[in-house]
Parts: structure tokens; C-alpha cells; sequence
């Protein structure tokens, strides 16, 4: 159980780099004219309605988003819907890669929050049919930069305490706290003895760590 959660713990802190470099490799794919999108579609009936649902992930031309649409048949719309349903129901839902749709410019946004496009739409039709949709969208490139800032970010912090460390090490310094680890007021450089153990915050000297394991 333990082993298990440590196990997930690792996945999760894994995570923000794994959706980084995705974000990047999309960016760097779907641009200049090129893209492509993953469309899931199906139907669903009930006594009383139809439904055709259409899922679409795509990214194209340095945009990416995602679409939900579907047309709802119900009332005097039901029995259109239900041959249509008919007609589709050996299929069931799919999943399918097709090019398209370009989020650029396959339609006019009517909502949009600095580059994030999005839109909401029910639209009731003649004949009991409903047609709804819902999209967002945003630029490859913005979403790969949001990607990046957390582990990028995280990559200089550690990097930056990891310098800190050795410097304070060089010159006789706890890695962690900073205290002074001389026995002697001989720089270490000048052979002058070290600590083992911080007294101060109980770090192991790292050279010590070492001559310890052997
Ligand atoms: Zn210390």
C-alpha cells in the first residue's frame, strides 16, 4: 500500500514535465499549416430523445482546442432522430483522426479572455431538432509557455540551491544551513578539519555521507 502511493506520488510530481514536453511537441507540430485532430462520435437514445454527440480534440496552424457538438432530437424531432440513430448505431462510438477542424478560422468567436477563445451555443431548430456546441481554444504556443513555466521554474530553483550548496561546501559551510562546519580555523582547502554532522541543523557532510557508506 505504501509502495503504492509512493509509487502515484511519483507519477503526480512527474506529471507537470510529462504535459511540458507534450504541450512543447504539440506547438512544434501543429503549426504552419499543419495539424490534425482525434474526433470521438456516437449516439445515445432514450424514450423520449436522440442524441448525436461529436467530441473533437485538435490542434492545426498554431491553435489548439477542443469541441463539443451535438444535435438532440426530441418531440416532433424523434422519429428523424431515430432513423438517423439507426442508421449509425452499428458503428457505436468511434474514434477517428481526421485533419481539421483550423481553429483560426472555421468560425467567428463570440466570447474571448486575453488569447483564449471560447463559445457556448444552444441553438433550438424547427422540427424539435436541438443543435449545441461548446469550444475553446487557444494558441499552441501560449499553452506550451503555461506548460513549461512550473517545471522550468522548478528546474532553476533547483539548480540555483544546488549551487548555493556546493559553494557553501567549498569553503567549509553546512550545504544546507549555511553553518560553519570547521574544527579549526583552517580553510578545508587548507587541509583543515570538517564536522561530520552539522551541529546546527544535523545535515551529514556529503564527504562524510560518502566515507560513511564505504
Ligand atoms: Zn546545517
Amino acid at each position: 500500500m505504501r509502495t503504492l502511493l509512493r509509487g502515484l506520488l511519483r507519477i503526480l510530481q512527474a506529471l507537470p514535465f510529462v504535459l511540458a514536453v507534450a504541450a512543447v511537441v504539440l506547438w512544434l507540430w501543429a503549426r504552419d499549416g499543419r495539424g490534425g485532430s482525434v474526433t470521438r462520435s456516437g449516439w445515445t437514445r432514450s424514450s423520449t430523445r436522440v442524441d448525436h454527440r461529436v467530441f473533437i480534440a485538435a490542434a492545426w496552424d498554431g491553435r489548439a482546442g477542443l469541441r463539443w457538438y451535438g444535435d438532440r432530437y426530441s418531440g416532433e424531432g424523434l422519429a428523424r432522430g431515430e432513423q438517423y440513430y439507426a442508421g449509425q448505431f452499428s458503428k457505436g462510438p468511434n474514434w477517428e483522426a481526421q485533419p481539421g477542424p483550423r481553429w483560426s478560422d472555421d468560425h467567428t468567436w463570440p466570447h474571448q479572455w486575453l488569447s483564449l477563445r471560447w463559445d457556448y451555443v444552444n441553438a433550438p431548430g424547427p422540427g424539435g431538432v436541438t443543435t449545441h456546441w461548446r469550444s475553446v481554444t487557444a494558441p499552441t504556443g501560449h499553452i506550451a509557455a503555461a506548460a513549461a513555466a512550473y517545471p522550468v521554474a522548478r528546474l532553476l530553483l533547483l539548480t540555483a540551491r544546488w549551487m548555493r550548496g556546493r559553494r557553501l561546501a567549498r569553503i567549509g559551510h553546512c550545504r544546507r544551513c549555511g553553518y560553519d562546519l570547521r574544527a579549526t580555523p583552517d580553510a578545508p582547502a587548507a587541509g583543515g578539519p570538517l564536522l561530520d554532522r552539522c551541529p546546527e541543523c544535523g545535515t551529514i557532510r556529503q564527504a562524510a555521507a560518502i566515507a560513511a557508506a564505504h
